[in-house]
């Protein structure tokens, strides 16, 4: 068996491409240009990171990108008095308040506070009930990110059995949602699940989004699955150096596996692709 590296690198670099030139034609037919809020509170290095990064990219598909960052001490009144002027201002399509928050801000009123219509990240609870119940919402963009790949892959998902390895609010559970209106049968594990490795054996789609280093063996997947792994865990190397590593153990899949995401290079980019797209169709959306 000849194992595909599904190359999320360049699969998102298209994705860009393609939402840069529907936000051009935007602009020339409504005068409109997306814009995308990022609210950052405190310096953590890594978020930090993710918010220039996220800034960049919105710039380089023509977006508007409106970046705040408050110090650690920010109350959450002042944070969500903050997402109330974003709510209410017109240039702003998209907002999102970068995870995690300091301890003495509850993530749960913040998220709950942004307008869903304006919900980049896909986490509100309205936007979650709608793709719980089959309507039209902003989509969580990681797994949203994930179905892209598989779709471009299988083209129809219809009967597939997907195991998703991970119930969290974020990725497992929307993933979830998402492969069952694709018509997938779904089978969500965790960490009570009994006997993961037979399950997983019977997965024509994994999806492992655990948090733990290369748990997932080769020999647990079935000849000619796809893996999508979802993890993102740092090893630490000799000499202080480090590596990033899945929650999948790549190279054990190889031959067995009909394609998987590498880590780096698969899920990761597109995830923030698809947080353009949501920028985007919001935008879209409130035009209507
Ligand atoms: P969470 O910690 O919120 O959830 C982890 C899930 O894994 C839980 O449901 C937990 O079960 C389950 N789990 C833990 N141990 C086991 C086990 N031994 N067997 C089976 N299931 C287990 O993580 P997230 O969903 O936020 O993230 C998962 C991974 O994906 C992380 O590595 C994260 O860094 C990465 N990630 C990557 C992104 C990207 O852009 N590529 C974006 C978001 C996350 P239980 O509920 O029972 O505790």
């Amino acid at each position: 068996m000849t194992t595909k590296l599904i190359d999320g690198k360049a699969f998102a670099e298209k994705l860009r491409a393609d939402i840069a030139q529907r936000v051009a034609k935007l602009k020339a037919d409504n005068g409109v240009t997306p814009g995308l809020a990022v609210v950052l509170v405190g310096n953590n290095p890594a978020s930090e990171v993710y918010v220039r990064n996220k800034a960049k990219q919105t710039k380089e598909v023509g977006m508007n990108s409106y970046e705040f960052t408050l110090p650690e001490n920010t109350s959450e009144a002042d944070l969500l008095a903050k997402v109330n002027e974003l709510n209410n201002d017109k240039n702003v399509h998209g907002i999102l308040v970068q995870l995690p928050l300091p301890k003495h801000i509850n993530e749960e009123s913040v998220i709950n506070a942004i307008s869903p219509a304006k919900d980049a990240d896909g986490f509100h609870v309205i936007n979650a009930g709608k793709l719980a119940t089959g309507q039209d919402g902003l989509v969580p963009c990681t797994p949203l990110g994930c179905l892209m790949m598989l779709k471009d892959h299988f083209g129809d998902l219809s009967g597939k059995h997907a195991v998703i390895i991970g119930r969290s609010n974020i990725v497992g559970k929307p993933m979830a949602a998402l492969l069952l209106k694709e018509s997938c049968t779904v089978t969500i594990a965790h960490s009570k699940t009994v006997d993961l490795s037979a399950m997983v054996k019977t997965a024509d789609i994994v999806v492992a989004a655990v948090g733990k280093p290369e748990m997932v063996k080769g020999s647990w997947i079935k000849s000619g699955a796809v893996v999508i792994d979802v993890g993102i865990n740092r090893l630490p190397l000799e000499g202080g150096k480090s590596k990033l590593v899945g929650d999948v153990a790549t190279s054990e899949c190889i031959g067995i596996a009909s394609a998987i995401t590498p880590v780096p290079g698969g899920v990761g980019p597109m995830t923030i692709a698809c947080l353009l797209e949501n920028t985007y169709r919001a935008c879209v959306a409130a035009l209507k």
